[in-house]
């Protein structure tokens, strides 16, 4: 071969590697939520990790989620983009008065789940569009439609230990890109039990912050292992935050309401009642010392809680801090959520870092709302139509990309 001849061969070679080495990879976004973690509770320092996330990537302020400011609720929110009343998961556990039937994620009883599930999810979108989903628990991954489900769903189970959960995705992200699932959920739930059982201010809730923590820094050192911290967009969300509910705090509902005929609905602190006397409301009204009432269709537009058939006729909400009292065995409870959306501390975290976010930027308030559109951008694929969601509130934590790259 001429030297010419060569030089040509060996250049052509050169450009053809380097063509296929541009081709962009396909993005990945990995969704992790952390029950129950305060707007707060990342300023405490005890989570290194996550603080390391937001010097390298987007920290807002605080995710502010939709009323009720509920486990289930808010899960079904971030990955439709619609309110509860709009994608029917309204509270933990529903009753349909009309069809007696009753739905509670995980109760494999409840036949068939898809009623429920108003809405469209995130990998029900992907899934139309080609793009594959894994999920490590989420509400709503066990519908039982197949084309409304994601191509791996992990079935609920509490006890799964978290290192094992983690492993299992990082798993999914070591397949081949071809294979590898661009949209993967993570769901780690010790600072709502600890929340719950010992107050916001405890050193168990301290210990459960950190522990997620560890866990986020196992994550975190996988996806470096694996060379992925460039293609991975890492999402880290929570549902709610938590407020004290001190012993003295409680609203005795059938001392109000004794002598009248209702059936009620605890989801504490939210109150639904189905009257059978007409002056129950009144009765309800007159006596709303630390708690509001609300006829269906009348609450306030604010908290987008109107405009769906499950909710009772009548809805209670205690005052932040306050409790309705039960009776029977139910487990006493230091602290809770389900308040008021807009106070700051039913809020939750929103911090993350990959490729597509800015770094260094600290942003305020964002809504759950919203993450859905942010997923679809990134991902590449078209939002639902008619959500509740606005990508223009959420867009700027994004770096604009460059050429093609998305
Ligand atoms: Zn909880």
């Amino acid at each position: 071969m001429r030297p010419g001849k060569f030089i040509f061969f060996f250049l052509t070679t050169l450009f053809l590697i380097a063509g296929i080495n541009a081709r962009p990879v396909k993005p990945v976004v990995l969704l992790v939520s952390l029950d129950g973690f305060r707007w707060d509770y990342p300023d405490r320092g005890l989570t290194p990790n996550l603080a390391e996330m937001e010097q390298n990537g987007v920290r807002a302020l605080s995710l502010q989620p939709c009323f009720p400011t509920k486990t289930f609720p808010n899960h079904l929110s971030m990955i439709t983009g619609l309110y509860p009343e709009h994608h029917g998961i309204i509270l933990n556990t529903i009753l349909n008065p009309f069809t007696n039937s009753r739905y509670s994620y995980g109760n494999s009883n409840i036949s068939p789940v898809a009623q429920w599930y108003q809405g469209e999810t995130i990998w029900e979108t992907l899934k139309r569009q080609g793009i594959k989903s894994a999920v490590y628990f989420w509400p709503g991954s066990d519908i039982d439609v197949s084309y409304r489900a994601p191509d791996i769903s992990i079935p609920y189970k509490h006890e799964t230990p978290y290192e094992e959960r983690i492993q299992t995705v990082l798993g999914w992200l070591e397949k081949p890109e071809t294979e590898r699932p661009q949209f993967i959920t993570l769901y780690l739930h010790e600072t709502d039990e600890s929340g719950h059982e010992f107050g916001p201010e405890s050193a168990q809730t301290d210990s459960a912050v950190a522990l997620l923590d560890r866990m986020i820094g196992i994550l975190r050192n996988g996806l470096r292992r694996l060379k992925l911290q460039n293609i991975v967009n890492l999402i880290i969300v929570s549902d709610h935050g938590l407020i004290a509910t001190p012993a003295e705090n409680r609203i005795d509902l059938e001392k109000i309401l004794s002598g009248k005929q209702f059936v009620a609905q605890k989801s504490n602190p939210i109150m639904f009642i189905y009257p059978k006397d007409n002056d129950v409301y009144r009765v309800l009204k007159k006596n709303a010392r630390h708690y509001k009432v609300y006829r269906r269709g009348y609450f306030p537009e604010y908290y987008h809680f109107n405009h769906n058939a499950l909710i009772a006729p009548i809805v209670l909400i205690a005052e932040p801090g306050y409790l309705f009292s039960s009776e029977g065995n139910e487990s006493p409870v230091r602290a809770t959520h389900g308040y008021d959306n807009h106070l700051l501390n039913m809020h939750g975290i929103f911090i993350a870092e990959g490729p597509r976010f800015n770094k260094g930027l600290q942003t305020g308030t964002l809504q759950s709302v919203d993450v859905y559109p942010l997923l679809c951008k990134l991902l590449g694929v078209e939002p639902a139509g008619n959500i509740d969601g606005r990508l223009d509130r959420i867009e700027f934590i994004l770096t604009t990309p460059v050429g093609n790259s998305e």
